[in-house]
């Protein structure tokens, strides 16, 4: 797997600015390919967001040549939540495009936990 090019492309949206450091974050975890950091605006007691270092604006976006950086997402997703003790079960999300409620368009996982979250979503 290509390591990304975060100089550019990625500075397009927020999560760009944010993993050039250009604006803070509470940030859990990183390593080449990812960055992982508390939502401004928690909608549980954990609630952090896992994005590429790779510029893909969302899941409907991405390509095979995704297929590794995708697993990787999730493999670090469930390593913070475990991390985070969330021992008793989370969620993740990935919201796509206007109907999928996507306000930011960095792919991100949603990863949320601390308490019971009902289902279905509104
Ligand atoms: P989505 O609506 O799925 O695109 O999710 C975007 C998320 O980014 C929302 O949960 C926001 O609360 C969160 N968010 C927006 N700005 C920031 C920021 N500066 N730092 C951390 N999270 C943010």
């Amino acid at each position: 797997m290509t390591l990304p090019d975060i100089s550019a492309e990625a500075n397009l949206t927020l999560f760009g600015k944010i993993l050039r450091k250009e604006i803070p974050a509470n940030i859990v975890y990183e390593d080449d390919l990812c960055l992982a950091f508390r939502d401004i605006t928690p909608q549980a007691p954990t609630h952090i967001l896992i994005i590429p270092k790779k510029h893909i604006p969302n899941l409907a976006d991405a390509t095979p040549e995704d297929h590794a950086l995708l697993g990787h997402l999730l493999i670090k997703t469930k390593e913070i939540a475990a991390s985070e003790g969330l021992t008793n079960g989370y969620r993740t999300v990935i919201n796509t495009g206007e109907d999928g409620g996507q306000t930011v368009y960095h792919l991100h996982i949603h990863l949320l936990g601390g308490r019971s979250l009902s289902w279905p979503p509104g």
